[in-house]
């Protein structure tokens, strides 16, 4: 892959200009929120080729409308806790775009949540679910409430307040929240059932994400992870690589995390490691994946206890020192920023020959940099991992016409809406001058989409 090259036109002097001028508007109006401007100015900066080519969009001036979101609610989530102690969290949800649809976007529960991580998440999900060609804007929303160590009826209290607040400013039209960190098929099951309860109507398409029985898509659980295989796949083929026979490091052990490392092993590769949020595995023999599973998905435990089950494998503390491990493909599946510079050098000293992003904006600038320079296949998170909400769409599509699709018809469709993500990338990286470089075809095919409708519906 060719590292992106320098600006040098004169049309691509002005966009430049434009963009950061722009850029200086979007510090100035969030101080402090540093995830959010990190997230505006990687998907600025990889639109220059777009503006010295089609001023239109400098025209309208539509940078300046898509980074303001068109609504951000706050709200205080107080609830009881187990001791009969009054707690109070704080809620979030940013409606940011609906150019082309009802406000989609999940919901994260984890003490880290604030206004900056929910803006860069939302922002990112504009352009993601516009690149999966399905007729949904960007939302995203959240609260710092930490559901780690919490009971069963105390996560039920919790999103039951969080929801007698967000209810009002949902709806299948509307706005459709779905899960993220911290929130799966029992915080959305839990947000239902309130919702239902508030508004006096069973509308099955306000939430995604829902268990089967009541509406949920078959395969929209593995479809993060599954779908960013598939994306790696379509990458690795394009250049004479596969996962058959590679060795995979794979961050986190959630959603993620799981069914990626299941379709890669389902590929024929070699995943060898693993991560929560304390430690890391390293099996060289390859991973377990009925006993990683039996660990996070069914007894809610820690990772390191991997290797009391599995002696042959070695147990680290620390999240970073993954990157450490020799390997032909690096999955990042955790959490933002958890790829810096340094970690991405060693990556690349080992080499590694791909790093396909499943979490959110998982590599920093510099880090995504580095591997780009050094020839590695990049895949960003906005584009390899649209599977989720993808099939979230397809979970909408199927409450709206009150039919369950078979898994395996879910899973095709999946497939080709990966492939097609693929193609839109690599097509608009080609037409812009940057062959190769999917993180700036990525963030131009999903951006023009959006922008063309924003210009067609007006000033609005
Ligand atoms: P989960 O809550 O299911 O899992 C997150 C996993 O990451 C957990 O294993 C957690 O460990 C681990 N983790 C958290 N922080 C770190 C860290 N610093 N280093 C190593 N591991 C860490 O979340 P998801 O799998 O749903 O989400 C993971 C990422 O994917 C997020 O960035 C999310 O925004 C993104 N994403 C998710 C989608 C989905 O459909 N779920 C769709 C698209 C993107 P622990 O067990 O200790 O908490």
């Amino acid at each position: 892959m060719n590292p992106t090259p320098q600006v040098i036109s004169n049309d691509e002097k002005v966009a430049n200009e434009y963009v950061n001028q722009v850029f200086e508007i979007v510090k100035n109006r969030n101080p402090y929120e540093f995830e959010f401007q990190q997230a505006v100015k990687e998907i600025f900066d990889s639109l220059i080729p777009l503006f010295a080519k089609d001023p239109i969009y400098m025209k309208h001036n539509i940078l300046e409308r898509i980074v303001e979101p068109e609504r951000l609610i706050t709200f205080s989530v107080p609830w009881v806790d187990d001791q009969g102690n009054v707690q109070v969290n704080r809620g979030f949800r940013v409606q940011f775009n609906s150019a082309l649809g009802p406000y989609k976007g999940g919901l994260r529960f984890h003490p880290s949540v604030n206004s900056s991580i929910i803006k860069f998440l939302g922002f990112e999900q504009i352009f993601k679910n516009a690149l999966t060609g399905q007729p949904i804007g960007g939302g995203k929303g959240g609260s710092d409430f930490n559901p780690k160590g919490k009971s069963d009826r105390e996560i039920m209290r919790f999103t039951q307040s969080f929801m007698t607040e967000l209810y009002r400013y949902i709806g299948p039209d509307v706005d459709v929240p779905a899960g993220d960190i911290g929130v799966g098929a029992k915080e959305i099951g839990y947000m239902f059932g309130q919702y239902k309860k508030l508004r006096g109507a069973f509308e099955a398409g306000v939430l995604t994400g829902k268990s089967i029985g009541f509406g949920g898509s078959l395969a929209r659980k593995e479809a993060t992870g599954y779908g960013l295989v598939y994306f790696v796949q379509e990458m690795l083929k394009d250049n004479g690589l596969d996962f058959e026979g590679a060795t995979v490091v794979v961050s986190g052990s959630g959603n993620v995390a799981i069914y990626a490392i299941e379709k890669a092993q389902q590929f024929g590769a070699k995943v060898v490691a693993c991560s929560d949020s304390n430690g890391y595995i390293y099996d060289p023999n390859g991973l377990n994946l009925d006993t990683v599973k039996q660990l996070k998905e069914v007894e809610e435990k820690r990772i390191r206890e991997y290797v009391e089950i599995h002696p042959g494998a070695e147990y680290y503390e620390g999240c970073t020192g993954i990157w450490s491990i020799p390997c032909d493909i690096a999955l990042p599946c955790a959490t933002q920023n958890e790829i810096d510079a340094e970690s991405a050098n060693t990556l690349v000293v080992n080499g590694v020959k791909a790093v396909g992003e499943g979490a959110n904006m998982p590599s920093t600038i510099e880090a995504a940099h580095v591997l780009l320079e050094n020839g590695v296949l990049y895949a960003p998170g906005k584009a390899a991992n649209a599977g989720g909400v993808a099939v979230s769409a397809l979970e909408m599509a199927q409450n709206s016409m009150r039919l369950s699709w078979t898994f395996e018809k879910v899973d095709q469709k999946l497939h080709e809406i990966m492939h097609n993500i693929y193609l839109s990338s690599t097509e608009a990286a080609n037409e812009y001058g940057h062959p190769g470089n999917l993180l700036v075809g990525a963030n131009i095919a999903g951006f023009k989409k959006v922008a063309q409708a924003m210009i067609s519906q007006g000033v609005v």
